[in-house]
């Protein structure tokens, strides 16, 4: 018979059941609760099991069998009596014990009733394999929302559907709840995979890197149980050292932020998010029926976090496996240790593009190398062995520069020479550095033999093959650990005018939404307490000269029109003027202008603002129908959109987290007082932002604003916002669920 390989020989009970090897008959444990039903459960039963080969239902139950689950199987399936030598119940109800979990892989048309039956049968979990739901259209949704309202009012938890199972890979359960061909063994990685089919391959190259799980689980559609509530679980799991989640969507990036937030804090969260191109956005609609929210929105939520992103799985593992196996950095500063001369160049580089520094060895440590190596050897950083080093040499060399305190992390380069193999080199490399408190990464630029018998080597830290991965690995890692030690910061609230804020907003929505009149749109600012250079408007020419001295020079002319959106665009703004004669000139000019630009039409009257110096900065907010209020900040004026020099953050926000975004600007230089100048009053910026992110939480009406250019003065002396937009949300606007 073509059949999956056959269990491992089990002690049978007169029922045909099987017995948990550890089982204690006297002290029956609790049943599990909540995710604990599913992925730590004393029984499952296996809807839908068969002994077809190269079946779902057979490689479920087989895969049960070969990861040698330690709690009872039993097989359901109307037309069997016995599968696996397993006694076959018709349904769950006829099954005499209790059952914890089900696995559910029946026609759609079945899943609703089956997993009615398994609610009176007292079962908490459940993995519905089963595809056919959201990810198919309109009534593939309609049958989703009846499933999950059904799991959802019996209190049972639900992974799926159209997910390919669960693994829990503790020694405890050693359980294999999915049709995957490569199993899974136990290791420090908790692995939540979107899709199912990238599953497998997940699944594949971790075993190749001899990386092992706790738990890993295919969420599929996430009806039920979301990829937020496996980071819950996740969270204070001991055995859990790393999570990796590979994403297609987010259900609920609000909550994943604050969930996401405290969990890296405590261990590594890395993530692949696809959909990072328009094209990879709609195959991510149509392949799990989600949405992919917008890519700088993304990006944003994940660095607000302290997430890892990676942009392929391969990078991800990357990452992980030198996660698995080496300590983080207590800081950046890297010693290279080769035995070529163009690998350490090329080392060097990458080392210094992922932002991080050479070390600078002390004179003890030149003078240890001095003592072993040949002349010919370098020993400033990189220290380069030369061709002939030894296996010997590469061990007492890296243990060498561990030692130097000025050396954060050690990456090792490795090129086979004649004399030495990588194997061997490899051994003293490791005899000689494991268990170390400082990271050790490893280039070997070897054959394939190499990485061959690497791969049937017991686990072991990763093996890179160039240093561009190894260095970047180095840099996330010490990204990793400063998030972990940076502290947590404040969360400030400003004094607002809310009922003036309420009532402009209302006054517009009534109207349907849309942009606010500029006089509004400068008492929202204002009221939110950021300081503005409030514009006079004069409809009369002749008015102009008696107006300006009111607001007094130097002073801004502004052209002023409904239809007038971008001033500068078509010439309607002159700066500097000084006096009445030049206020006339610039008056005629821009007439000129505006003709020339096919906009003397629009022109409705004038603005007179009074100039203002400093940095030109812009700080905005969108509220993005999926994430809410996102609030972004940089270079601004009119290069806004041709530098794109701008950071995302994500309301609420601390003072630090600004700062931080700040510090990653390139525009954050202009603030620091370049050549001689006055450092500029970065702490007014600061204050403004978050003003900005507590305005736009608090009011999810305002659609989007724009404040540019809001001016940032030198220290000490007050910067001012000079145009402002607003648009308030109206009928068309998608508002979020919050
Ligand atoms: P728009 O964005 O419609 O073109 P702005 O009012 O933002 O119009 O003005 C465009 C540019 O003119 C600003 O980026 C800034 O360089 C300059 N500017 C505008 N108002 C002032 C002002 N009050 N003081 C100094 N410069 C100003
Ligand atoms: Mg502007």
């Amino acid at each position: 018979m073509a059949d999956a390989p056959a269990p491992a020989p089990r002690r049978g009970n007169p029922n045909g059941t099987i017995l948990p090897l550890t089982g204690n008959k006297t002290r029956t444990p609790p049943p599990p609760r909540g995710l604990d039903a599913v992925f730590r459960p004393r029984s499952i039963a296996v809807i839908g099991a068969s002994t077809r080969a190269h079946s779902i239902g057979g490689n479920l139950l087989s895969n049960l069998f070969r990861s040698g689950f330690t709690g009872k199987i039993f097989p359901i399936n109307p037309h069997a009596s016995v599968l696996h030598s397993v006694k076959c119940y018709p349904t769950v109800g006829a099954v005499p014990d209790e059952v914890d979990c089900a696995i559910v892989s029946v026609p759609k048309e079945h899943v609703l009733e089956v997993v009615a039956d398994c609610a009176r049968k007292g079962i908490r979990g459940l993995v519905v394999i089963t595809a056919g739901f959201k990810e198919v259209g309109a009534a593939g949704a309609e049958l989703e929302r009846r499933l999950t309202e059904l799991v959802r009012r019996k209190g049972m938890r639900m992974i799926g559907p159209n997910c390919m199972g669960v693994i829990n890979a503790e020694p405890e359960y050693s359980m294999d709840a999915t049709f995957s061909p490569t199993p899974a063994s136990y290791g420090p990685l908790a692995f939540a995979s979107q899709s199912g089919a990238l599953g497998v391959a997940i699944l594949n190259v971790a075993q190749s890197l001899k990386l092992g799980f706790t738990q890993f689980v295919s969420m599929g559609n996430k009806a039920n149980v979301s990829s937020n509530d496996m980071l819950t679980y996740w969270e204070d799991d001991p055995r859990t050292r790393i999570i990796a989640l590979y994403l297609e969507s987010f259900g609920n990036p609000r909550r994943f932020v604050e969930i996401a937030r405290r969990v890296t804090k405590k261990k590594p969260v890395l993530v692949v998010k696809s959909g990072r191109t328009v094209a990879g956005a709609r195959a991510a609609s149509s392949h799990t029926g989600a949405l992919a929210a917008s890519e700088v929105a993304i990006d944003a939520v994940l660095e607000a976090c302290g997430v890892s992103r990676s942009d392929t799985i391969e990078e991800l593992f990357d990452l992980a496996s030198a996660l698995a196996s080496q300590p983080l950095p207590q800081g950046d500063r890297v010693a290279i240790l080769t035995n070529a001369g163009g690998p350490a160049i090329m080392a060097t580089d990458a080392v210094i593009q992922q932002g991080l520094r050479l070390a600078e060895l002390s004179a003890g440590t030149r003078r240890k190398l001095a003592a072993f190596l040949p002349p010919e050897a370098s020993l400033g950083n990189p220290v380069d062995m030369i061709a002939s080093a030894s296996d010997v040499n590469y061990g007492r060399a890296a243990k060498i520069l561990l030692a130097d305190r000025g050396v954060d992390a050690v990456l090792v380069i490795n090129v086979t020479p004649v004399l030495y193999g990588p194997r061997t080199v490899w051994d003293a490399l490791m005899a000689a550095t494991s268990g170390s408190k400082k990271p050790v990464l490893s280039v070997f630029m070897a054959n394939e033999a190499f990485y061959d018998e690497a791969r049937s080597m017991p686990a072991h830290p990763p093996i890179y093959r160039f240093p561009e991965p190894a260095a970047r690995v180095l840099a996330e890692m010490w990204k990793i650990g400063r998030w972990q030690k940076k502290p947590g910061g404040t969360f400030r609230r400003f004094r607002m005018r809310s009922t003036a804020i309420r009532r402009i907003l209302a006054r517009r929505k009534r109207r349907g939404g849309g942009y606010l009149d500029p006089d509004d749109a400068f008492n929202l600012l204002e009221a939110a307490g950021v300081p503005v250079a409030r514009p006079a408007y004069v409809r009369r020419e002749m008015d102009l000269p008696r107006r300006a001295r009111e607001v007094g020079y130097p002073l801004v002319l502004k052209a002023s029109g409904e239809k007038i959106v971008h001033k500068s665009d078509v010439g309607g703004v002159t700066a500097g003027i000084r006096d009445d004669a030049e206020l006339a000139a610039a008056v005629l000019r821009m007439k000129t202008d505006l003709a020339r630009h096919g906009a003397l039409a629009q022109l409705e009257g004038f603005i007179l603002q009074r100039e203002a110096a400093g940095r030109e900065i812009v700080v905005g907010a969108t509220n993005d129908p999926k994430i809410g209020p996102l609030v972004m900040f940089g270079l601004g004026g009119r290069y806004v959109e041709i530098f794109k020099d701008v950071k995302f953050v994500l309301p609420p926000v601390t003072r630090e987290e600004v700062l931080d975004a700040l510090s990653r600007l390139k525009a954050g230089v202009l603030l620091s007082g370049v050549r001689g100048e006055r450092p500029g009053d970065r702490e007014f910026l600061v204050e403004t932002v978050l003003r900005i992110c507590q305005l736009t939480a608090d009011f999810p009406d305002i659609a989007e604003m724009d404040v540019n250019p809001l001016f940032i003065a030198a220290r000490g002396r007050r910067g001012v916002a000079v145009d402002v937009r607003v648009r308030v949300s109206g009928r068309d606007d998608v508002s979020h669920a919050g």
